[in-house]
């Protein structure tokens, strides 16, 4: 539902809520508020409604509903998936091999998990700005216990090769588990988990027009790893803690109204994306730090000489509200942009765009018409 008095480019960071989904959210607050471990029918009643929700979420995946663990955000997901699985299937294998341009939600993990005496292998993008399958394989060995691999950079929208990667690490190393943070892939290109051959995946709620505040973890059958809350054991067992009914009947509104149409909407934020990067050309001063084939729905550029956060609020001053980098960074200097070869200058002025279907060409303009105009009033001022 788009709101017509500003431009919110700022997709990748969270989305609006769509309204079915808050509708969900409220009625299960007003009405199905029992607790899903009660025995008695309001109890029933809510864990009609989660059980709807998880099957949602796993059709959507091609997986079985008992796959699929409700958590509070994909950042709990993926330290359940990485501490667990260091401490189920580390004792041995001392050895984790990640990227170099992953979210802080795994960065963090790995440097907590170096610090207990594992050995993080960090592969960077190659001379041509990619991350391939034979460099991920060449990084993994007998001693290695797990792999984690982000599907879409967060910051430029690269898409790595992780089906392909986790084929192959599977193939020649079995015991390895497999982690993909999907939270900026998932309903914007399909995700199967069996065919991405993870173990883990990690979804956030509130970047696919869900409450901010619920996460899935997806579990392969036959991975058993400790859990990291220990409690009342619901969600099998494996995430204790009352689930937020209310929370997770959203997510699986948001996902059922975007399961339907994922190839409609890449073809139109394909477009969208096409019109910005043409109007975006005719200024000048811009260079492009996404590569050409990155996800549509997100672009970074830079703006010569203007830092990143001097443009971001002079664009608030207009209602156009865009980010930095990632909005976890709160507008510190993306150490991803220099994986990708993007000097220190450029990489002080970047900005990222991204989309939703709610945006249209009125949002590029204004924005396109607000870079511009901050091109020429921010450097005169300065
Ligand atoms: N992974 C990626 C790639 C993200 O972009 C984000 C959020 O920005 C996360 C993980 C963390 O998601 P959440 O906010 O649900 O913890």
């Amino acid at each position: 539902m788009k709101n017509q008095s500003i431009h919110y480019l700022d997709n990748s960071a969270t989305t609006q809520t769509c309204p079915q989904a808050a509708d969900a959210v409220m009625k299960c607050l007003c009405e199905n508020y029992g607790n899903p471990s009660s025995l008695h029918s309001k109890g029933t009643e809510a864990l009609k409604v989660m059980e709807n929700a998880r099957k949602i979420i796993a059709n959507s995946l091609k997986c079985s509903p008992d796959c699929i663990t409700f958590t509070s955000c994909a950042t709990e997901s993926t330290n359940t998936a990485l501490i667990g699985s260091a401490m189920k299937y580390g004792r041995k294998r001392r050895k984790i091999v990640t990227t170099s341009i992953e979210h802080s939600s795994v960065n963090e993990v790995c440097r907590y998990l170096e610090s207990e005496g594992f050995e993080i292998v960090k592969v960077s993008p190659d001379e041509n700005g990619e991350i391939t399958y034979q460099q991920m394989l060449d990084a993994v060995d007998d001693d290695t216990c797990l792999i984690s691999m982000m599907y879409v950079n967060n910051e430029t929208g690269y898409t790595l090769p992780v089906e392909k990667t986790f084929f192959a690490v599977k193939k020649f190393f079995p015991h390895i588990i497999t982690h993909c943070d999907c939270v900026q892939a998932y309903m914007k290109i399909p995700v199967n988990a069996k065919k991405l051959n993870a173990d883990f995946i990690s979804l956030s709620g509130h970047k696919v027009h869900a409450p901010k505040g619920i996460g899935v973890l997806y579990t392969a059958k036959g991975i058993h790893i400790r859990s990291l809350i220990y409690g009342g054991g619901q969600e099998r067992n494996f995430r204790s803690g009352t689930e937020s009914v209310p929370l997770i009947a959203g997510f699986g509104k948001a996902v059922e109204m975007q399961s339907q149409n994922i190839n409609e909407r890449y073809e139109y934020i394909s477009s969208l994306k096409k019109y910005l990067t043409e109007k975006l050309s005719e200024l000048d001063g811009i260079s492009f730090n996404s590569k050409e084939n990155a996800l549509p729905y997100i672009t970074n550029i830079s703006v010569e000489g203007i830092r990143s956060e001097i443009m971001l609020h002079f664009l608030e001053t207009k209602d156009i509200f865009i980010s930095s980098g990632s909005a976890c960074s709160k507008g510190a200097k993306s150490g991803v942009l220099s994986q990708f070869g993007i000097n220190d200058k450029n990489a002080d002025s970047a900005l990222r765009i991204s989309l939703c279907c709610d945006n249209d060409k009125e949002d590029i303009d204004a924005l396109v018409n607000g870079i511009k105009e901050g091109q020429s009033k921010i450097k005169r001022s300065h």
